[in-house]
């Protein structure tokens, strides 16, 4: 049982909003988990408001069209090659500016909105890698990855709005990659496990995204094949601080490499981090090191300076020196 509680200190006259505030406390309380409780305060209250506002704006967001898709390069690190992007939605909000998807995607994801939203990002991203497939030859064997959030991997008729979605932007199923994260994973077993399936029988590749950060639980990951691990950035970022993180690190790539998959470590930073990386295997990076999420338009210039797609001896604008 989850339980609310509004002290009578609190300056409340109404009967309503005494029991409006002892629900908000519920909701602090449910969100701990379970058998918990929660003593109602006044910033509860403050931040109750400001959802319930990003909330009502969200819904009319994308009508108005505030939201923009950006993209961040994913490194090989052997060939030297840009080997695709992640596509990342920014909210462009009018008052607040640029809001953070942490902050709106778990609204968007418990209201419903993720649907239509999702739906609008993977139609962008497919659409930007087909026209950048046309324009610059390199982009042909590129693969774009879009994240899939647990209420977007639920819905009944996925498959066929992907299969639609490729159709509409001629992008080829092989260009496409979904990230989806271990809690995705791990709910309904045996549906996901079939629902991944048709996914892979359409060509479209599979990625685990924050891997190390959910349950982390091998026995999954044997049974869903993804082709791809992506490493949590909090454990690259421990990399040099602490080397037991290395030894975890390391153990995640070979497991992963005799699963038959490959390794993405997210949120390099530091040439000391990709030197580790390197050491220990791991295949392809993203992170502020190279780029951080860029717009269309700078990812299409980015392309356009670099048309052979190759990092080389000139990166590519990376501030990486060890390229
Ligand atoms: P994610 O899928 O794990 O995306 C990686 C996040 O790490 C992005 O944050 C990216 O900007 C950030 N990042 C990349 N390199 C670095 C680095 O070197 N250092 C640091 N500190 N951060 C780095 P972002 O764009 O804020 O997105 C946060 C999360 O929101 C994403 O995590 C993803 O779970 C979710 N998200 C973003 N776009 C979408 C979307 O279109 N659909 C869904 N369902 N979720 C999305
Ligand atoms: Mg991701
Ligand atoms: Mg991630």
């Amino acid at each position: 049982m989850s339980i609310g509680i509004v002290l009578s200190t609190i300056e409340v006259r109404r009967s309503e909003s005494f029991l409006r505030n002892a629900d908000i406390a519920l909701h602090h309380a449910k969100l701990n988990g379970k058998a918990s409780y929660e003593i109602f305060n006044a910033e509860m209250h403050t931040r109750a408001v400001e959802r319930l506002q990003l909330e009502t704006d969200l819904r009319r967001a994308i009508e108005r069209e505030e939201f923009e898709v950006c993209y961040q390069p994913i490194v090989h690190l052997e060939t030297r090659r840009v080997s695709g992007f992640e596509a990342l939605v920014r909210w462009n909000h009018p008052t607040q500016g640029q809001v953070s998807p942490a902050k709106f995607i778990p609204i968007a994801e418990e209201t419903g909105l993720i649907v239509k939203l999702g739906s609008w990002v993977l139609r962008q991203a497919c659409a930007q890698m087909w026209s950048w497939q046309q324009q610059f030859s390199c982009c042909h064997s590129m693969v774009i990855s879009v994240n899939l959030s647990g209420r977007q991997f639920l819905q009944i008729d996925l498959l066929e709005q992907i299969e639609r979605i490729l159709s509409d932007t001629h992008l080829p199923p092989q260009s496409l990659k979904l990230e989806i994260t271990e809690s995705v994973f791990m709910l309904r077993g045996e549906v996901t496990q079939a629902k991944v399936k048709c996914i892979k029988e359409l060509g479209i590749q599979i990625s685990v995204d924050d891997f190390g950060t959910g349950y982390s639980s091998l026995s999954y990951l044997h049974r869903f094949p993804a082709d791809t691990l992506k490493i949590d950035s909090s454990f690259i970022y421990q990399l040099a601080v602490n080397p037991e993180n290395l030894a975890i690190v390391e153990a995640i790539v070979v497991l992963a490499h005799k699963l038959g998959m490959d390794v993405i470590a997210e949120g390099v930073e530091t040439n000391e981090q990709l030197e580790q990386l390197r050491a220990i295997h791991c295949e392809q990076v993203q992170g502020y090191l190279f780029s951080p999420p860029l717009s269309a338009d700078e990812s299409t210039k980015l392309l356009q300076t670099r048309s052979s797609c190759g990092v080389g001896d000139q990166p590519w604008g990376f501030r990486s020196t060890n390229f």
